[in-house]
C-alpha cells in the first residue's frame, strides 16, 4: 500500500534518490507533513475547490454519506464505508483516493528508471512513509530486489516497532535515517501519541548494525530547547550515529489535514527562522557530530 513514489529527491539520503512512501505509521505526530500516510488503507481526500456539484458522487454512494445542497457537497465520514465508488465517478478529482496497492515488480519498474542517476550521483532508493516498518514483508522484498539490482538502499523510520521487524529490514539496508522526535518520554508521548522507550532501544541496536543518521524534526516550542538538543546530540554520539540531520518544521502538510477531514493541532506555531535553525544546529554540532539542515 504505497501513497507516492518521488523521483529525484536529494533530501532522503546521499545522492539522487527515489523515495517510496509506504502507508501506515505507528505514531501520530502533531506536525506530520504526510497525514495521508497514517492509516494502512485507502482513504478519501476531498478538495472542495475542484467540486462542480455535478451530483455523480451523491448518486453512487450506497450509504448516503454524500449530500449536495446550495452550500456545496458534504461528506459524512461517520457514514462512509470507504468503498471509494464516489472517487471512481468524480470527473474533476475533487474526490481522490490516497494510496494504491502495488507489487514489488510495479515499484521496481518505476525505481529502475533512474538507475543511471543513482550510479552517477551515489544515490539510490529510500523507503519512507508513513513508516516502512508497518509493512515489513513488502519492505524486505523491495529492499532485496533493490540490492539485487545493485542499488544503494535507505529506510526512513520512526523506529516504532518490535526489534525483530526492524532487524529484518536491516539485512538489506545500507543506511538508516532514524527519527528522534524528543528525548523525554512524556514529551514524546505528548507530541506523537507514543512513548520513546522502544524507539531509543531500537536506535541503539540499529546503529550497532548499520550506518545510521539521526533525523530531528525541529518543532518550535516542542523539542528545540537547548536541553533537548543537547540530550539528542549526546544520544546520537553515544550510539555512534554518523550524522544528525535537522529538519525544520514547515507547514506544507497543513492543507492535507483538511482534505482528510482531520483537525490540524499546530495552528499558529511559527516556522523557525534560519537564525534559530542555525543556533540549534550549532548546539548539536558542539557535541562533536556531523550535522546537516534539511538533509
Ligand atoms: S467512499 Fe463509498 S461510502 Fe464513502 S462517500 Fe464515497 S461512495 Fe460513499
Ligand atoms: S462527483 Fe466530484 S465534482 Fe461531482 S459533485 Fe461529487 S465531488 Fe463534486
Amino acid at each position: 500500500m504505497i501513497f507516492n513514489i518521488q523521483r529525484f529527491s536529494i533530501h532522503d539520503g546521499p545522492g539522487i534518490r527515489t523515495v517510496v512512501f509506504f502507508k501506515g505509521c505507528g505514531l501520530r505526530c502533531r506536525w506530520c507533513s504526510n497525514p495521508e500516510s497514517w492509516n494502512m488503507y485507502q482513504e478519501l481526500a476531498v478538495n472542495d475547490l475542484r467540486c462542480t456539484r455535478c451530483g455523480r458522487c451523491e448518486k453512487v454512494c450506497p450509504v448516503n454519506a454524500i449530500t449536495i445542497d446550495q452550500s456545496g457537497r458534504k461528506l459524512d465520514r461517520g457514514l462512509c464505508n470507504r468503498c471509494l465508488e464516489c472517487a471512481d465517478v468524480c470527473p474533476t478529482g475533487a474526490l481522490a483516493v490516497t494510496g494504491q496497492w502495488m507489487t514489488v515488480d510495479d515499484v521496481m519498474h518505476e525505481v529502475a528508471a533512474d538507475a543511471l542517476f543513482y550510479q552517477n550521483s551515489g544515490g539510490g532508493v529510500t523507503l519512507s512513509g508513513g513508516d516502512p516498518l508497518q509493512q515489513p514483508e513488502f519492505a524486505v522484498d523491495l529492499l532485496k530486489a533493490c540490492k539485487e539490482r545493485g542499488f544503494h538502499t535507505a529506510i526512513e523510520t520512526s523506529g516504532y516497532a518490535e526489534w525483530s521487524i526492524l532487524e529484518s529490514l536491516l539485512e538489506y539496508t545500507d543506511l538508516v535515517l532514524y527519527d528522534i522526535k524528543h528525548m523525554d518520554a512524556a514529551q514524546h508521548r505528548d507530541g506523537t501519541g507514543k512513548t520513546n522507550q522502544v524507539i531509543l532501544e531500537n536506535a541503539r541496536k540499529a546503529a550497532a548494525k548499520r550506518r545510521l543518521w539521526v533525523r530531528l524534526p525541529l518543532i518550535p516550542g516542542y523539542n528545540d530547547s537547548e536541553e533537548n538538543l543537547r540530550a539528542t546530540a549526546m544520544f546520537a554520539k553515544e550510539i555512534g550515529a554518523a550524522k544528525v540531520s535537522i529538519l525544520p518544521y514547515h507547514t506544507w502538510g497543513v492543507p492535507k489535514f483538511a482534505k482528510l477531514g482531520r483537525r490540524f493541532a499546530m495552528e499558529g506555531v511559527p516556522i523557525p527562522t534560519n537564525e534559530h535553525v542555525e543556533d540549534c544546529r550549532k548546539v548539536v554540532e558542539a557535541a562533536g557530530l556531523v550535522t546537516g539542515v534539511g538533509r
